[in-house]
Order: structure tokens, then sequence, then C-alpha cells
């Protein structure tokens, strides 16, 4: 469906209801109150969000529990939670204007990618694995004649989804699409700063037919909502995507509880290399701008690393330079925008600091690097390109989860390919050349989960995104993603 602005300004001057709980089926208060939520686009408020207590969600995994051992979602006939899955993807389609909206209105992002990543990708992966249901068989053994061996593919029983703020429908699909396809039951923790799309999806859920109990949204602080779920025994297995520190917490409360299984996608710096002998080098700085600079660098897999071949280097600053400068940095209401809000206050100020860090360790700011826009009483920043920064600066080490670039030169591909290696994470990766063996050996050499060539971004979910080292463990999208959300079973049978 085409879009006009006219239609986005109308949803967008919608009043918000408060966001609620939804346990069994209920849409309910948090016995933890309330807190409000603001608008990365003017910083006003938007609405109220429920805070879930410990006790609250106790019941949200008590009732997912229940439901799973009733059977109702669990032991379903596989051609019935397809039917249902896909009754979620139209009912998707269907609220996609407003879906996107209500997102952009709550997480800051583009409203043209928004529409396209957000609702546009959900129903995508929701079809995906509604598709999924009826095609994975379990296996027969190659065993000795008198014995018949299967092996049974089953539900881990209830899932416990904790997911961030910066594309919630998108990533939030990613885990809750498989895990009820196979027959869980599901407990998510929205982000404080994007829950309210996904509590709309719930209700969507619901009226496309997943039973009462199968999917119940907790939300709240991480640090009491996401906690409680974390610790809770009734979770079986816990999928995250956030930040390494919280990444690390839930480890910790596995440990604590009741060692449930953790699957983390905890963020990159994803280093993006340019050889000279790219084909076109004018597509590939426009390709580096929009690889971290669109959502304002909230991306996991953003390309915050840009690596140059010396010869080219400040040839190629320049036109990545000029590129950024055309980017329209405002309002992600409007469909003109290209780097929006970005998320809270407190990311903001974050990402200042990594730009003083970075000047201070020696750094050069070629464009950006200020606020922007503070009359709109929003959150926005200049897309920001810093020059010289090295292995052992800030900029080049840590994520900043912003609109700021970090460009490094290298002389030869033994150097790029070092570079590329020198850090913590393994997330994602791109390389830009026309030398097919070269491309191939960047491919293997590059400890990163996906590797793009001669472009950046733009992975649908038929293919695996698995981080390595400390960027997380285990695969979101792809049939591969199944694994997860099931237990293998092997019935040994003598004849
Ligand atoms: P970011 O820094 O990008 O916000 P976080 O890891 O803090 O990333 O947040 C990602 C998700 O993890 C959010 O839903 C947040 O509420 C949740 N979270 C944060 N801290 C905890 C915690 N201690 N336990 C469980 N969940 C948490």
């Amino acid at each position: 469906m085409a879009l006009d602005q006219a239609t986005i300004d109308q949803l967008a001057a919608s009043p918000v209801g408060p966001g609620k709980l939804l346990i069994d089926g209920e849409s309910l208060d948090g016995a933890g109150g309330t807190s409000a939520v603001l608008s990365p686009i003017d910083g006003r408020q938007l609405t109220t969000l429920a805070s879930a207590s410990p006790a609250d969600v106790a019941r949200a995994c008590a009732s997912a529990r229940a439901a799973f051992e009733d059977g109702r979602w669990s032991r379903m006939a596989p051609a019935g939670r397809k039917a249902v899955l896909h009754r979620l993807a139209d009912l998707i389609d269907k609220h996609a204007a407003e879906l996107a909206v209500l997102g952009v209105r709550d997480n800051g992002t583009e409203i043209s990618m928004a529409l396209k990543a957000e609702p546009g990708s959900a129903a995508g992966t929701f079809r995906y694995y509604a598709e999924a249901i009826d095609k994975v068989y379990g296996e027969v053994a190659p065993t000795p004649s008198n014995v018949l061996a299967l092996v049974h593919r089953e539900p881990v029983g209830v899932v416990g989804a904790i997911v961030p703020w910066n594309f919630p429908l998108m990533i939030g699909s990613w885990k809750i699409a498989p895990a009820l396809a196979m027959g869980n039951s599901v407990v998510l923790k929205p982000a404080e700063t994007a829950s309210l799309s996904l509590l709309r999806l719930a209700g969507l859920a619901l009226e496309a037919g997943i039973p009462p109990g199968v999917f119940n949204v907790v939300t709240g602080p991480g640090r009491v909502t996401g906690e409680a779920l974390a610790l809770s025994p009734d979770v079986d297995v816990l999928v995250f995507t956030g930040s390494g520190a919280t990444g690390r917490r839930l480890l910790q409360y596995s440990a604590q509880s009741n060692l449930k299984r953790c699957y983390l996608e905890l963020g990159g710096k994803s280093p993006n290399v340019v050889f000279a002998d790219a084909p076109d080098l004018c597509a590939a700085a426009k390709a580096a701008a929009n690889a971290i600079f669109r959502n304002a660098g909230q991306v996991c897999v953003a390309g915050s690393r840009l690596l140059v071949e010396a010869s080219i280097h400040d040839a190629f600053v320049a036109e990545l330079a000029e590129a950024t400068r055309k980017m329209t940095v405002g309002n992600p209401l409007q469909f003109e925008t290209q780097v929006g809000a970005v998320n809270s206050l407190v990311q903001l100020e974050g990402n200042l600091g990594f730009v003083a860090d970075a000047t201070r360790e020696g750094g050069k700011i070629v464009t950006g690097g200020k606020r922007a826009l503070e009359e709109t009483g929003g959150w926005y920043m200049e897309p920001t390109i810093v020059t010289g920064v090295r292995p052992e600066h800030r900029l080049f080490r840590e994520e900043v989860f912003g609109p700021v670039l970090a460009v490094t030169s290298f002389s030869d591909e033994a150097e790029a390919l070092r570079l590329a290696n020198a850090s913590d994470f393994g997330l994602a990766a791109g390389v830009w050349t026309a030398n097919l063996s070269r491309a191939h050996r960047m491919i293997r050499g590059i400890r990163a989960g996906v590797v793009h060539v001669n472009t950046y971004g733009g992975v649908d979910v038929t293919v695996p995104l698995a981080g390595t080292k400390q960027s997380g463990n285990g695969a979101d999208k792809s049939l591969h993603a199944l694994e997860k959300y099931t237990d293998l079973k092997t019935a040994w049978i003598q004849l």
C-alpha cells in the first residue's frame, strides 16, 4: 500500500492509550505502577507504561506454563498453528501504517525505514515461520535392524524474550514467530522506550486466534521486570537482544535460577572495509553513510568502523562527507527524513560523550559532532564522521549505537583483515572490492555472522543472523533459529 504523508500525519495526531500488561489474554495494570513514555520526536509525554512487578511476571510465566501444559497451542495440529500465524501476518499487514506510526512516535525511527523494517518485516517473519511449521520433520536414525530410533523435535516450553528499542517489531518477531511456530508459549519483555507497537502486536495475536496465555507481555524496567523474567523458574529458554552488560547479567540470572538456556544477540562494532579496487566508490560512499546513519545509527549490524585503503582515503572521506551532509535529519514521521531521532536523552548524551572522547584521543571530526534541532524538544544528533581513529581508541572498540562513524585507514589486505578482526565483537562486516578472490579471502578471514560484499544491509529472513565472539550466540532468522526453540528427544525402540 502506498502511503502518503497526510495519512501518516493523521495517524500521528491520534492520542495513544496507556500501555498495559497482557497476561492470560487480559490487559492489566502492573503492580509496579506506571512510568511516563516520552516521545523522542519532541520530548513530550506520549502516554504511560505499566511496570510489571516480580509478582506480575510470575503470574505471566505461570499463565504461559499452564497454557503450554494443557496443550491449547503446543498440541494444536500444525496446520492449525500455521493458519493462526498466517492470520496474524495478515493482520499486521492490515494495520501496518498504524503499527509503524505508533512505533516511530515511541522510538524515533524514520517512518520510511520503519514501514519496511517493522510491520513489513514482522509480517514476513510470521509468514516464513508459519510456512515452516508443517515442513520440519523428525528423523529416523540408521540403527541396526532390531531397533527403531526416532528423533522427535519438541517445543522447549516457555520462552522468555527480552528485546531492545531500536526495531521492536522486527527483532521481537524474529524471536516470537519461531517460538510460537514450534508450539512454545512466550512471555515478552519489550524495552521501556519501545513497548507500544509490541503491545499492539500482542493484541493482534489474540485477534488472530493465538489462545490466551500463549503469548503474554510484561512491560517495565529492565532491572525489575526483565530481571524477574530472567530469574523465573518457569522460563525454559531466554532469548535476548541488547547490550553486552545486560547479556552478562542474564547469564548470571540463569546460573542463579534454573540454568535456563540463554541466546544472546549483543550488538557489534562492525567493520566496513573499502578497497581502492571497489567497483563503484561513489556507491560505496553512499552505502557507507546509510550503513551507519540510518535510524540514527541505532542498528546492531551498523557499519560503525569504516576501514579505507590509504591510497583513496582522502577522496573517499570527502565523498562520504558530502553524502552525509545531504542526509536529512529531522522529524522521523516525515517521509523525507533519513536520520530520525535518538531514542532517549541518555542515549544522546552517551553519543556526545563518545565524540568528546574521540577528539580527546586524537580523532578528527570531519562533519557533525553536535546535538541537532534542540528547539524541537526532541533528541537529534548530526551524523558524525571521525577520521584518524586507531585501534586503541574508545571509538574503535566500543559500540556507540548512535550516528557516529569511526574511520581508520589501512595500507594492504593483510592490515585490513587485522583491523577488521581487532574487535571483541563479531556481528557483521562489509567488503568493497571488484577482486573476487580478495572478496572470498575476506569473507573467510573476517569473524562475523554476516559479511556483505559490495553492499551493506538488506539481508532478509531466509538467512541466519548469528553473532560470534562477544556479539552473542545462536541464530535469529532462517530455519536455523528453530533449533533454539526445540529440544531433541530420542525414542529407542526394541523391535
Ligand atoms: P540498551 O542499552 O540498548 O538499552 P539493554 O541491554 O539495557 O540495552 O536493554 C535491552 C533490553 O534488556 C530492554 O528490554 C531492557 O529493559 C532489558 N534489560 C535491561 N537490564 C536488564 C536486566 N538487568 N535484566 C533483564 N533485562 C534487562
